[in-house]
């Protein structure tokens, strides 16, 4: 018998987790992972897309990552995300795409209406074969009469572009388990990736980071390319047992740094609020976030970083 009938075959790849801001993806991907958090770095750098945890599922490792811009592709880095995301260029191996059921409900014509019409139009029209396989995630069915529910996945499943349509509530760890054993079913065989006694954790400082470009992108992505990056360049554990955290926003041009800032620093101060509380509640203690605005020209433009980022640069 060789070694590898003997050892247990492993699983490990990426799955995007998609959706308008708000559906619940930060929730569900924490309901798998876990709120444990420590400092470790990947075995080998396989992929640019953030990742947002890490999840075992039996022999299974699987990699939450983000394809953001997908629902507004309307400046250059967006598009290359979006012809990315769609073409499987992406480093995904599966597709989650999440989505707030009980907004659907209420406004059938509203955004959260419109972003899913518009993803299934465009994976209608998509070249069979080489896209991930993707599911549709309802989430809040906590929210829903299941009345109301059912008309909606059947409608969903009658698309016949969705590889399963899964009812979940993220809140309260309804229905996660399928969707964890669905995601972890579309991996190759590989080696995990993560070393396996710190697979639920991401950095800290990439965590940190990762939660106030969230905000900022939440907050100003009409106005702010996908360009826009956060970086945790301090990390100080006070006596108090809380920490200190300093990030720099990089932004493009000069010009963005005022939409960051906001009239007398508002914008700003109200993104570092909103971090700051989502990083306690992570992290389990104080946190004092400090956060500084600098232009770093000529980084969306750049042909080296969109292969630095595995995408291709978009002629167009
Ligand atoms: P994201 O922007 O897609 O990452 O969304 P979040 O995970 O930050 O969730 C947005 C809001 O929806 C938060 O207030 C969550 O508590 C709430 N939420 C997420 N999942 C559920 C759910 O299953 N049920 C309900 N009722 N609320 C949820
Ligand atoms: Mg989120």
């Amino acid at each position: 018998m060789s070694d590898a009938a003997q050892t247990p075959q492993t699983r490990c790849g990426f799955v995007a987790v998609i959706g308008a801001p708000n559906a619940g993806k930060s929730t569900f991907v924490n309901a798998l992972v876990g709120s444990k958090v420590s400092i470790v770095s990947p075995k080998v750098q396989t992929t640019r897309m953030p990742v947002r945890g890490v999840a075992m599922r039996g022999q299974a490792q699987i990699i939450f990552v983000d394809t953001p811009g997908i629902f507004q592709p309307r400046r250059r880095l967006d598009r290359a995300m979006v012809k990315s995301a769609w073409a499987g260029a992406g480093d995904a191996d599966a597709v989650l795409l999440i989505v707030d059921a009980a907004d659907l409900v209420a406004k059938p014509k509203g955004a959260a209406a419109r972003d899913t019409d518009a993803i299934v139009e465009s994976l209608k029209k998509a070249e069979h074969g080489k896209l991930p396989k993707i599911s549709l995630v309802l989430n809040k069915i906590d929210e829903l009469p299941r009345a109301e529910l059912l008309p909606l996945v059947q409608s969903f499943s009658e698309t016949g572009v969705f590889d399963q349509v899964f009812m979940i509530s993220a809140l309260k760890s309804d229905g996660i388990d399928e969707v964890a054993d669905w995601s972890a079913a579309h991996l190759p065989i590989s080696a995990w990736l993560y070393p396996e006694d710190q697979a639920a954790d991401i950095p800290s400082r990439l965590l940190a980071s990762e939660i106030t470009r969230e905000k900022l992108y939440f907050r100003l992505h009409d106005e702010l390319p996908y360009a826009t990056t956060v970086e945790t360049e301090a990390w100080t554990a006070k006596k108090d047992g809380s920490v200190k955290i300093d990030q720099i926003i990089y932004v493009e041009r000069a010009g963005q740094k005022g939409i960051v800032l906001g009239k007398g620093g508002q914008t700003v101060k109200a993104i570092g609020e909103s971090a700051r509380r989502e990083m306690e509640t992570i992290f389990g203690h104080r946190v004092h976030l400090f956060l500084f605005v600098k232009v770093r020209e000529g980084w969306a433009e750049n042909r080296e970083h969109y292969r630095d980022i595995g995408l291709e640069y978009p002629e167009e």
